[in-house]
């Protein structure tokens, strides 16, 4: 048990003893026994005990201790007013924080302040704007199961910030692992039937009462915010994992007073009333069949979200170079599209014909671009009215958002494409809702809420009544000096004020005779006297009444105008809805303009029953990444079809392979996205899935090198890949023997080409296959060439058809500075090894399709050393090549050469 957490043992051994404010502690901690508690005294959270210390040394702040009649117990305090980072750096070691605030203020009723947890902040389920990324969804998950004929494993999604809910399930573990990995939980809670499923390393996982799994008691609380959960939900596990994870929201949001007199029922019930998070009106159920389907390695290896290399710079990936939203509404819903591409070719057209019409009026876009730079984050602004969080700023920031969308439906007045259209008509200015904050919320109100200065002039008689008559007041002590002066005949006579005691009028020593009956001694300075009157103090209390009245009646009425704004959270959500939809397609407009991308033509799909494999028909295609971090970069063309479903891919390292192949893969995601794409054109079938396995050599970076890792990724391929499958091998086969990797190499190819039928590319240093790709009828070769010049090597980066000649090491090691004498044995001995089998030695562009006209047989590994004695030609045996750097391989040949020469 972390010391940290629960209530410390000290305290729990005299609980009656304590003093009341550390009972409250205690029973706080007691409540709340998996978050450390954040206990507020005046201007700090404190921690005590156990907790204290681990604060202490996690937040390097001071410990101190408390005394008190019943002992000393250490004690650490962090500031209430920049709480946040402190808390994100606790999150960060793994805690929940509860964060127990004073909920009233000290001395307002007779004994203990009251406390309480006004909200648990978890990773999964933060709404604070300064530990989010704001242009990134944060989810809490929850995962159920449920027996059937076959058990059925649901995960739903949710994310406290914006009210983003999904739920989804499967019967197959590993889908749902697919689609934990495409939203990356960054908490779950998970229900005691589930627990043996994987969830990722970063996804802490919270326990929570197994109760709240309860099918009864998840059908209660799903229903009570979207109404029966038949009509919305696919089955039980579903319906448990929705209901589990709104009351951990609920549970999250706090909000609980103690109090010692109810019972643990009582406070239950309570809690979950005031709990009810209003802002979350819809909950989407999806099938994960609707998206195009990337798994963890694909995601990976495709770098849609994070650079698979180490150095790499942190936007070189596929959203860095996509991303030119302006709201942090848009960079949401763009990853979203980026996460899920579509299957639908109707649902891609539709995007691609608003991109399209964006990409050709550059005014539009760029007025479009601007005005949504002015569009706050309205999912967090509604979430945070919602819950009551919201303060007068935020609802102005609501309202200047409120402001632009009629000039934003302006720009899309004449869009052809129905899309645009469409969005022109979700764009609901709300005018009502603006009109309200303009009327009643002044225009640059203060942070706080509870002092004033925050409701409008003429909002509200009775608030205009008083404010009218503290202005008075004042107005009449203004006029006082004047007026006491002339009664008095004292030119040096002043009113003033102070906050100790109040109004004054104050008369120097040497006028002292002048001061008229009336006037009575309050206090002596050294040069001065200060006197009230009978009419000064009842004008003060008149005034310090009116404006405590005002105050309190500006707070109730501000609660009020944030309540009835509260009440439009949908249509809120709604209009935040389409103006992402706005940003999102504005940027992918803005990209492909500025890139030169092109439209895709989406080749229809057929239907389920006739499915017949995939099209994919690129002119000049590029990867997006890497073209944008290249001086210049060599396009490359992709046809694959049916018929020509499988490319064997050879040539040198650093030629560009596993680059056309990552480039071809974004092109199709790309065009699911509904995004242009680059290339000079492109034609494509909706892939259903893409899969990857980047080789063991390749991958380095991942950290998962192991040949093993790469078995279990190749067996998941085979086992689960199809014709509408897009497959790309890079390099597999590396992490064992030399044999043994062009038998697994060969045996996988088959079986794509004859059992699957996935269009797949498959990169390989395995020269035998390029033959097998030549027997195969739907399988064919392609190669990168590359050119000595001088005795350097030069890539030209350009694909062509057939197999490359040979593997060029021996040039990349001159390349690298190996000795002369040492390169040239090198080239002796490949000549000398020549026997092994020709990889077509004709020029290959000779033959456009690659095919030589003899099916040629793979080497027996053998070959190369006949002729040599017995003792070199087993180690050349052994020799694990494919763990070798081409200059260990050089070292040694060399000191084989040797033992040859002795
Ligand atoms: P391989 O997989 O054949 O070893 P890569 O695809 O990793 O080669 O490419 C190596 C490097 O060559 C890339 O990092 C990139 O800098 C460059 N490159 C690859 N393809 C191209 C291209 N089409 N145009 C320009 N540069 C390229
Ligand atoms: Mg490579």
């Amino acid at each position: 048990m972390d010391p940290a957490l629960g209530p410390p043992d000290a305290m729990a051994e005299k609980r009656d003893e304590l003093t009341p404010m550390m009972r409250q502690y205690h029973d706080l901690c007691a409540r709340y026994d998996d978050a450390l508690v954040l206990f507020q005294v005046g201007d700090f959270y404190e921690t005590f005990c156990g907790a204290a210390e681990r604060t202490a040394r996690l937040l390097e702040v001071t410990l101190t201790s408390r005394e008190d009649s019943t002992g000393e117990y250490p004690m650490t305090g962090i500031p209430v007013d920049n709480a946040e980072s402190y808390i994100e750096e606790l999150l960060e070691a793994g805690y929940r924080v509860a964060v127990a605030d004073q909920i009233e203020e000290p001395g307002e009723s007779p004994g203990v302040v009251e406390r309480a947890v006004t909200r648990v902040i978890t990773p999964g389920t933060l709404t604070e704007d300064e530990l989010l990324a704001s242009d990134d969804n944060n989810f809490v998950a929850a995962l159920a199961s449920a027996e059937g004929a076959e058990r059925t494993l649901a995960l739903a999604l949710l994310d406290v910030s914006t009210g983003d809910f999904l739920a989804t399930s499967s019967t197959s573990s590993e889908a749902i692992a697919d689609e934990v990995s495409r939203f990356a939980p960054s908490e779950a809670v998970v229900a005691p039937d589930a627990s043996g499923d994987p969830l990722p390393e970063d996804c802490m996982v919270t326990p929570f009462d197994p109760d709240a799994f309860a099918l009864e008691r998840a059908t209660e609380t799903v229903s009570t915010y979207f109404g029966e959960p038949d009509a919305l939900l696919a089955g039980d596990a579903e319906i448990r994992a929705c209901g589990a994870l709104l009351e951990y929201a609920e549970y999250a949001r706090g909000g609980t007073s103690e109090n010692e007199d109810t019972t643990d029922e009582e406070v239950e019930r309570a809690d979950r009333d005031a709990g009810r998070l209003e802002y979350l009106t819809h909950l989407t159920r999806y099938d994960p069949r609707e998206y195009l389907l990337l798994d963890a390695v694909a995601l990976r290896s495709l770098e849609l979200f994070e650079p698979r290399a180490v150095r790499a710079r942190e936007d070189a990936t596929l959203v860095g170079v996509l991303d030119e939203t302006a709201s942090a509404l848009g960079g949401r819903a763009l990853r979203d599209w980026i996460r899920r591409p579509l299957l639908e070719p109707d649902r891609i057209e539709a995007r691609l014909d608003a991109v399209e019409e964006l990409t050709g009026s550059v005014q539009t876009r760029e007025h479009l671009h601007e005005l949504l730079r002015d569009v706050y984050d309205l999912e967090r602004l509604i979430g945070r009215i919602s819950r009551e969080r919201a303060n007068a700023r935020d609802l102005r920031s609501l309202r200047d958002t409120l402001a632009v969308v009629p000039e934003i439906r302006d720009r899309l007045a004449d869009a052809d494409c129905e899309r645009l259209r469409g969005l022109r008509d979700e764009l609901d200015p709300l005018a009502d809702v603006r009109g309200l904050i303009d009327d009643a919320v002044v225009s640059d109100p203060p942070i706080e809420i509870t002092e004033g200065g925050i409701v409008a002039e003429g909002y509200d008689a009775n608030l205009d009544e008083l404010r009218g008559t503290a202005r008075d007041g004042k107005q009449w002590i203004d006029d006082l000096e004047a007026c006491e002066r002339e009664r008095t005949g004292i030119d040096s006579l002043k009113v003033g004020y102070n906050s100790v005691h109040g109004y004054y009028i104050e008369v120097t020593n040497p006028n002292l005779d002048a001061v008229p009956e009336n006037y009575q001694r309050r206090q002596t300075l050294k040069n001065s006297e200060r006197f009230v009157t009978p009419a000064l103090k009842e004008r003060e209390d008149e005034i310090v009444g009116a404006e405590e009245r005002a105050d309190e009646l500006e707070y109730e009425l501000f609660c009020d105008v944030r309540s009835e704004v509260a009440d439009e959270v949908e249509r809120v959500q709604a209009l935040a809805d389409a103006l992402a939809t706005v940003d999102a397609l504005v940027s992918l407009a803005t990209v492909a303009a500025q890139y030169d991308y092109c439209r895709p033509e989406i080749a229809e799909r057929d239907g389920d029953e006739a499915i017949d494999g995939l099209e994919i028909d690129i002119e000049g295609g590029r990867h997006p990444v890497v073209e944008r971090t290249q001086e210049s970069f060599v396009p490359n063309g992709a046809d694959l079809s049916p018929e020509r479903r499988l490319a064997v891919i050879t040539g040198p390292n650093m030629s560009g392979k596993s680059t056309y192949m990552r480039q071809v893969a974004q092109i199709v995601l790309l065009a699911q996205v509904g995004s242009f794409v680059p290339a000079e054109s492109a034609r494509i079938s909706p892939v259903d899935r893409i899969f990857t396995r980047v080789g063991a050599s390749d991958d380095i970076a991942g950290g998962r090198s192991t040949f093993m890792v790469e078995m279990d990724e190749l067996a998941t391929i085979l086992r689960e890949a199809d014709e509408r499958s897009l497959v790309l091998l890079d390099e597999v086969g590396r992490g064992t023997s030399t044999a043994d990797g062009l038998a697994i190499a060969q045996a996988i190819t088959e079986h794509l080409h004859d059992e699957v039928g996935a269009t797949t590319l498959f990169a390989t240093h395995h020269h035998p296959l390029t033959e097998l790709a030549e027997e195969l009828p739907a399988a064919f070769t392609l190669h990168f060439e590359v050119e000595q010049r001088e005795g350097e090597v030069v890539f030209h980066h350009e694909i062509a058809p057939g197999a490359a000649t040979g593997s060029y090491g021996v040039e990349v090691a001159t390349a690298a500075g190996v000795p002369e004498d040492v390169v040239e044995r090198s080239r002796e001995l490949v000549a000398e090894n020549a026997d092994e089998p020709a990889i077509d030695e004709s020029d290959p562009r000779a033959d456009p399709q690659g095919r030589a006209d003899e099916p040629r047989v793979p080497a027996s590994t053998d070959g190369g050393c006949q002729g040599l004695p017995d003792d070199v030609a087993a180690e050349l045996r052994e020799l694990e090549l494919a763990h070798l750097t081409p200059v260990e391989a050089l070292t040694e040949l060399d000191r084989l050469q040797r033992l040859l020469e002795e």
